[in-house]
C-alpha cells in the first residue's frame, strides 16, 4: 500500500473542497530526520527533545544542545520545525536524572521538572533560541501544562533567557509560542491557555491515558486504550473550537493523528495541521485528498451521536473503505 501512495509524495495534503491541512512529522532523533523528509514532511510539528537526553549518560552542555538544534533548524529550513522543552519523568526516565515514584505519569514530569529546575530549562531555552538565529522557524512547545500558572512561569523563563542573549549581544527574534493540551484540566481551561500562546498542540497519548485513566503502555488495559472513545472525541471538539474562537492555529500531534478513522474526525472538527510519524504520512494524506471537509464533517455528526468507540470505529472504518 505504502508503495502505491508513493506518488502522493509531492502532492499537498487538501480536501477536495479546499481545505488545506499541512502535514509535519515527529521525530526524536537526528535519524529521525531522513524519513520525514522521503515522506514529503512539511516541517517537524514535534520534536521530543528528551531523546536526544535520554542516549546520553549526562546532561548535554548549551553548546551541545545548540549544535543538534540548530541542525534540525537548518535542515527544515524555511519549513517550521516545532522544539519540545524537556519531557522526562513518567515512562521516559534518564539514568542519571534518577526520579524515584510510585506513580510516574503523575508525578514529576515535563514542565514540572523544568519550573522546578530553571537553570536545566533556561539552557535549553538559550540553546533553542540561538539555534533560531537567523533562521526563524523556531516554534517552542511545552509539555504537560496541567494550569495557567505553568504557561506564566515558563513564559517568563523564555522572556529571561532573551533577555540575557540580547545582553550578551545575541540577535534573537521570538519563536512562535504553543502549549500542549494533554491532560484533562487543560481541557477545560483551554480558553484561559489559548489566551497565552501563539497556538495549541494535542497530544493525544497523554490526553487518552488520562481522560480514560489507562496507562498508555499497558498491554493489560489496552482494549480500554482508545482515542475514539466518545470522551476523547468531546475533548478534541472542545480544544479545537476554542483554538477557532480564540483565533490561533490547533494542531494534533500524538499517535492518533496517524490512525486514519480520527483523522477523518479531526478534518471534520476543522485541525489547523497534523504531525504523525513518519510511516504514517502517506494514508492521511490519502485520507485528506480524498474527503472533503463536508463530508468528514457528516461523520463527525453521526459519530457524536455514538456511545461506543467500536461502533464510532466501525462507521469510519466503512467510510474509508468507500473511499470518500
Ligand atoms: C502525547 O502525549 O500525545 C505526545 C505527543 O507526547 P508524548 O507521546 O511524547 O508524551
Ligand atoms: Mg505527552
Amino acid at each position: 500500500l505504502s508503495k502505491k501512495l508513493h506518488h502522493l509524495r509531492d502532492q499537498t495534503a487538501q480536501t477536495p473542497d479546499g481545505f488545506r491541512i499541512p502535514l509535519y512529522t515527529n521525530a526524536g532523533l537526528l535519524s529521525d530526520l531522513n524519513p520525514s523528509l522521503a515522506a514529503g514532511s512539511e516541517g517537524i510539528g514535534l520534536y521530543r527533545t528528551e531523546y536526544p537526553f535520554m542516549v546520553r549518560d549526562s546532561f548535554p552542555t548549551e553548546e551541545e544542545q545548540y549544535t543538534l538544534y540548530r541542525k534540525i533548524l537548518h535542515t527544515f529550513h524555511p519549513r517550521p520545525v516545532t522544539l519540545r522543552t524537556l519531557d522526562i519523568g513518567g515512562d521516559k526516565p534518564l539514568t542519571y536524572f534518577p526520579v524515584q515514584e510510585t506513580n510516574p505519569f503523575l508525578g514529576w514530569r515535563g514542565i514540572r521538572i523544568s519550573l522546578d529546575h530553571p537553570e536545566m530549562f533556561l539552557t535549553q531555552i538559550r540553546a533553542m533560541l540561538r539555534a533560531s538565529s537567523g533562521l526563524n522557524n523556531l516554534s517552542l512547545l511545552l509539555p504537560m501544562i496541567s494550569r495557567v500558572e505553568d504557561l506564566d512561569e515558563a513564559l517568563i523563563l523564555i522572556q529571561r533567557a532573551r533577555q540575557e542573549l540580547e545582553q550578551e549581544g545575541h540577535s534573537v527574534t521570538q519563536p512562535r509560542l504553543g502549549a500542549m493540551i494533554e491532560v484533562p484540566s487543560a481541557v477545560f481551561q483551554v480558553e484561559a491557555l489559548a489566551r497565552r500562546v501563539d497556538f495549541l498542540s494535542i497530544g493525544t497519548n497523554d490526553l487518552t491515558q488520562y481522560l480514560l485513566a489507562v496507562d498508555r503502555n499497558n498491554e493489560r488495559v489496552a482494549r480500554w486504550f482508545d482515542a475514539l472513545h466518545p470522551a476523547v472525541i468531546q475533548a478534541l471538539l472542545r480544544i479545537i473550537r476554542a483554538g477557532k474562537r480564540c483565533g490561533i492555529p490547533v494542531s494534533v500531534c500524538g499517535e492518533a493523528a496517524g490512525d486514519p478513522a480520527v483523522a477523518l474526525l479531526l478534518i471534520g472538527m476543522g485541525v489547523s495541521s497534523l504531525s504523525l510519524s513518519a510511516g504514517d504520512l502517506p494514508r492521511i494524506k490519502w485520507a485528506i485528498n480524498s474527503f472533503t471537509r463536508k463530508r468528514a464533517r457528516a461523520l463527525l455528526r453521526q459519530s457524536l451521536k455514538l456511545e461506543q468507540a467500536s461502533a464510532i470505529r466501525t462507521l469510519l472504518t466503512q467510510a474509508l473503505v468507500d473511499g470518500g
